[in-house]
């Protein structure tokens, strides 16, 4: 049984006493929670403080990108010894943001995520359709596609311990939600790729979240779905009761 994880992207909002606050806030309210791994992922530059906070808390840290070499001269990036070095154990990886603003290819995402797991990081890597393409029927051959180059040259332990994240451009910070329905095809079809190129215990293993304007009144029924294996949160990760309660609808307890 895959353990469910409930990750909050913060993306570039708060300053350092909102953030730090926040996390007092999701670390008090998550100290019972046994059953699903809940993580934040602030901007970089407040890992440090919302780390301090985290300290001694299941809550883990996670940063929003990585770079793929380790060190040098790469004005502005982070390499993920960095972000272990700050306490992270994930770095999400490939979010439609970076790819459609920073110009950021699935070669660029697979090259990270080989990078961060070198250093015992886990990526959380981003994939998903945009609307012309769901309205063209493409929605299956593209996620097909974005996984295969994301994960290439990934071994089968790694793949099994990365995390997928299905993120429909068209619900992204818009409100729009994919049904249930529309979600659990997506994230079947994924795993069933997975089964078929890497093999039955990585498909069974590897984790795949759900994305897109999931809030407090929509999480159950996503993470309800045989497929879905956790939430991947923008918008509502900023506003500690409702993040809370998407990290308390993913939990087993009735
Ligand atoms: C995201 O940025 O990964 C995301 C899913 O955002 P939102 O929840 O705001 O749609």
């Amino acid at each position: 049984m895959r353990r469910k994880l409930i990750a909050g992207n913060w993306k570039m909002n708060l300053h350092r006493a909102e953030a730090s606050d926040l996390a007092r806030h999701v670390v008090q309210a998550t100290t019972d929670l046994s059953d699903v791994d809940v993580l934040l992922c602030p901007p970089s530059v407040y890992l440090q403080c919302v780390g301090e906070v985290l300290l001694g808390s299941k809550v883990l840290l996670g940063g929003q990108n990585a770079y793929f070499e380790l060190a040098g001269a790469f004005t502005g990036e982070v390499s993920p010894s960095m972000l272990v070095d700050l306490g992270c154990s994930h770095v999400i990886l490939g979010h439609s943001e970076r790819r459609w603003i920073l110009g950021e290819t699935s070669t660029d995402v697979s090259k990270k995520a080989q990078a961060a797991l070198a250093k015992d990081l886990v990526p959380i890597i981003c994939l998903g359709e945009s609307l012309e393409q769901r309205e063209a029927g493409l929605t299956l051959s593209i996620i097909e596609q974005q996984l295969l180059e994301s994960c290439a040259g990934l071994t089968d332990p790694q793949l099994r311990r990365s995390v997928i994240a299905y993120e429909p451009i068209w619900a992204i910070g818009t409100g729009k939600v994919a049904t249930p329905e529309q979600a659990q095809e997506a994230h079947a079809a994924l795993r069933k790729i997975v089964r078929n190129v890497y093999n039955p215990q990585v498909a069974d293993g590897v984790r795949i979240l759900y994305g897109g304007s999931v809030k407090a009144s929509n999480a159950r029924d996503l993470l309800d779905r045989p497929d879905i294996d956790g939430a991947l949160v923008g918008g509502a990760s900023l506003v500690a009761e409702s993040f809370i309660a998407i990290a308390l609808a993913a939990t087993n307890k009735p």
